[in-house]
């Protein structure tokens, strides 16, 4: 095939790959990892807040003492001692024996990346509809578009997915005649909003779910990076049926392993198993292992509490220089946990188009499109506050304010001409009725 261009390949392409497009984020990696540019893109743990010694160590010795175990094959489930670890952790959040988690139903996953993709195999067929928060994690609206999947965004407020929204959205799918399979949600610190759905809400949002006979997708990556208390129980510590939990170790520990899970409802365990093995045979043992031994001999409760500490004043640096920096007209959400920050821009600023003089400014976010299936979100911003340092982030802040002061005034003065009127003033405590 020497000499073969991009169009030789294009008409042999499986359906399912016309939709592919390379995330907002990813195109945004290269320009935005230059050291110049200050990042506030990314989605990335602050990994040196790890006492990265004793982790070095610890990964050595896997290799040395247990390497016959650690990097042979093992079984696609994953290994028994680390599904008991992972039943630790979750019961940390209220997820326990009592609500009838065992390690038993526990799926080892590459990364929560994996186990996202192994739900859309199991229960998507092409042209299925999944409903999801609007705006969503990019990483999901992609699985759901390999798999043929239509989103269908419901709106969300400040206290997170609003129940009202999401049963005339199912009212709404069963006039067309259209199957919806599962609720997909992020209801605690989400991403990229940083919005946890309320204790009431939840309760509703379940309910609502049952009654439509809707799968709940809950994905929970940030439930344990709260700062300011507990966060509401997960949906999965409040039902046992029909609720599929979503772990994973990539921001409590270390992204690099990939090690994430699945707490699938008894019935449905195997079939993730034959999913996953027809996948990846197997998770990788040595990361396994490597994520138990940190479990059973590591403060990992004390590293939850020290990532806490780091992202809580980072978020607090970026919610100070938003309130001093930002344009009138800018609002923003006040995570409780988490790593980002939603911000939504002055009436008829486009973060899309505005990016690429941000970057010449030096500084990079994800323009809110991203997060939306239909690429709308133009009017938002994600701005991520675990990675850089808070003097960083203050002068990411600064460099942000500045473009978008001058994205105001261009348009003021082609907006005069076209006799527009006053933009609308918003205070930075209003996240705005929907953040759709
Ligand atoms: N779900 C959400 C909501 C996420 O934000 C991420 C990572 N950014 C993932 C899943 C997947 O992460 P990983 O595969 O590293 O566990």
């Amino acid at each position: 095939m020497a000499g073969t261009t991009l169009d030789d390949y294009t008409d042999r392409y499986a359906r399912r790959v016309r939709g592919m497009k390379a995330s907002e984020i990813r195109a945004l990696f290269a320009v935005a990892s230059r050291p110049e540019v200050v990042s506030l893109a990314g989605g990335a743990p602050y990994i040196t807040a790890l006492p990265l010694d004793a982790v070095g160590e610890m990964l050595g010795r896997l290799g040395s003492e247990h390497g016959a175990t650690t990097l042979q094959y093992g079984i696609g489930q994953g290994t028994l001692e680390l599904r008991e670890g992972i039943c630790e952790v979750m019961a940390l959040s209220g997820i326990d024996a009592a609500c009838g988690a065992s390690p038993d139903d526990v799926v080892v996953t590459v990364g929560g990346q994996q186990a996202l993709d192994l739900v859309a195999r199991l229960f998507l067929d092409p042209g299925d509809v999944v409903l999801a928060e609007g705006p969503t994690y990019v990483g999901a609206l992609g699985v759901f578009q390999a798999a043929q999947a239509q989103v269908v965004h419901v709106p969300m407020d400040s206290d997170g997915l609003i129940p009202e929204a999401l049963e005339a959205a199912i009212a709404e799918q069963a006039r067309t005649g259209r199957r919806v399979k599962f609720l997909y949600t992020i209801p605690t610190y989400q991403n990229p909003t940083g919005v946890t759905l309320t204790e009431e809400r939840r309760e509703r949002v379940l309910d609502i779910c049952e009654r439509a006979g809707l799968l709940v997708i809950e994905d929970d990556p940030y439930g344990q990076l709260g700062f300011e208390g507990e966060a509401p129980a997960p949906l999965r510590a409040r039902r046992r049926e029909g609720v599929f939990y979503l772990g994973t170790f990539s921001k409590t520990f270390a992204p690099g392993l990939r090690v994430g899970w699945i707490l699938a409802p008894h019935a449905v365990r195997d079939k993730l198993v034959i999913a996953s093995e027809a996948q990846i045979l197997c998770p990788s043992g040595y990361a396994q292992a490597a994520v138990a031994t940190y479990l059973n001999t590591m403060p990992w409760r004390e590293q939850l509490k020290v990532y806490r500490e780091v992202y809580r004043e980072r978020r607090d640096a970026l919610l100070d220089a938003l309130t001093d920096l930002m344009p009138e007209g800018t609002s923003w959400t006040r995570p409780g946990g988490g790593l980002f920050v939603w911000a939504t821009l002055p009436a008829g600023l486009d973060s899309k188009a505005m990016m690429p003089r941000a970057v010449a400014a030096r500084v990079a976010y994800v323009p809110g499109t991203g997060f939306y299936a239909d690429g709308s979100g133009g009017g938002h911003m994600r701005l991520n506050f675990s990675f850089p340092p808070p003097e960083r982030i203050r002068e990411g802040v600064r460099r942000l304010a500045g473009v978008m002061e001058q994205e105001i005034a261009t348009r003021q003065v082609f907006g005069a001409v076209r006799g527009e009127g006053p933009r609308r003033r918003a205070g930075s405590d209003t996240p705005g009725p929907a953040l759709a």
